[in-house]
This record gives structure tokens, C-alpha cells and sequence, in this order.
């Protein structure tokens, strides 16, 4: 979906990046994960759902072979607010010792899921586990842990867009945005 289908509704207050912006810059985070990951097995672990479109991108800028995985994982939030309370929907079909983990987010905001899924994931004897995320707000940068690949750093609004949902909609728009508060408020 481009973006002229919502603005009708102004929705949309801002464009943040377009398609081809992203898709440049996953590229790029492509490319130095190639690099840091060189001669060994990669396993991609993406969180459903938002992750669906930053993992479909990211793995195809990938020249080399990967494995991919899926969790679901809620995290009681309600709204625009996340609680850091998570709960397994779907867990991994993938066993992780000894396999060099690559976790695949679309956005990271208090980081209060991915401290969660990092620990949950490193009980399971895993070689390494890092973080490529799309998107990064502010609050996250305070946190301990350390996020490896980050897509773009951004100001503290909600986002929709590139699998990133207001009440399920808006996953399938092509680009980033800022919603309007009107549509949440
Ligand atoms: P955290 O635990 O880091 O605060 O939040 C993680 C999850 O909250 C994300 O995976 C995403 O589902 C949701 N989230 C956080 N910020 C946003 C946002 O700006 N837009 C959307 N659509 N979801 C967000």
C-alpha cells in the first residue's frame, strides 16, 4: 500500500523514510553483517509480526545462505505503550546451541521485550546473540543491552508502516511514518 491510500484519512502526519530509503539502508547493515559473520552458520530469529518486512528485506540483501525463524511474542502492552510483561505465542522450531543467533526487530523502544527475548534466547546454550533492529528510539539507547546493527535512529513518536501496526492496520504501507495522535488519542 503507498502512502496516498491513507492520506485521505490524514493519518499520516510525516513521512519518516520511503521504501527505496529503507531498502538502502538494510543493505548496507547487509553488508556488515556479511563481514562480521564470515565463515560461519547464521540462524535469523524475526518477531512477528513487525519484523516480517525488515526480515524479508534484510535476509534477500543477505549474499550467503541463511536460516530463518519466527516468535511470536505479546507484550501486554495496550495502545500505543508496552509493558516489558512477555508472554511465548509461538516459540522458535529451531534448536539454538552452539548457533550463531541474529535477532531480527523492526523497532526497539524501551527495550523492555528485547532484554527479555535476549535473556530467554541465551538460556538456550546459543554460540552468540545479536540485535539487528530497523529502527531505535530514544529510550532505548539508555539501555544495557547492546544493539548491534541499527537501521535508524529516531525521534520518540509512533511509527507505522514497513509491518509496523496501529490496531493492525498500516503493516502493509511501504514506507515509515508518524500516525497522527488524533488516530490513537
Ligand atoms: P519495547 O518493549 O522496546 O518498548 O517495544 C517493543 C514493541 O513495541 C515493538 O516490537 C513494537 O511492537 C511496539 N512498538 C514500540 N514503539 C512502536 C511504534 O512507534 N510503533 C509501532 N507500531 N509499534 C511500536
Amino acid at each position: 500500500m503507498d502512502q496516498m491510500h491513507v492520506e485521505g484519512d490524514l493519518d499520516l502526519d510525516q513521512t519518516l523514510y520511503s521504501e527505496a530509503e529503507i531498502v538502502t539502508r538494510l543493505k548496507e547493515m547487509a553488508t556488515q553483517i556479511e563481514s562480521d559473520y564470515e565463515g560461519k552458520d547464521l540462524l535469523l530469529v524475526g518477531v512477528l509480526k513487525g519484523a516480517v518486512m525488515v526480515m524479508a528485506d534484510l535476509a534477500r540483501s543477505l549474499d550467503r545462505h541463511v536460516e530463518m525463524d519466527w516468535m511470536a511474542v505479546s507484550s501486554y502492552g495496550s495502545g500505543t505503550q508496552s509493558s516489558g510483561v512477555v508472554r511465548i505465542l509461538k516459540d522458535l522450531d529451531t534448536d539454538l546451541s552452539g548457533r550463531h543467533v541474529l535477532i531480527v526487530e523492526d523497532i526497539i523502544d524501551t527495550g523492555l521485550t528485547l532484554s527479555w527475548l535476549i535473556t530467554n534466547l541465551r538460556s538456550r546454550g546459543p554460540a552468540s546473540v545479536e540485535i539487528a533492529t530497523l529502527l531505535r528510539k530514544p529510550e532505548a539507547q539508555r539501555m544495557d543491552v547492546d544493539v548491534k546493527y541499527v537501521g535508524f535512529d529516531i525521534p520518540n513518536a509512533f511509527v507505522v508502516g514497513y509491518g509496523l501496526d496501529y490496531d493492525e492496520r498500516y503493516r502493509n504501507l511501504r514506507c515509515i511514518g508518524t500516525l497522527s495522535p488524533h488516530v490513537y488519542s
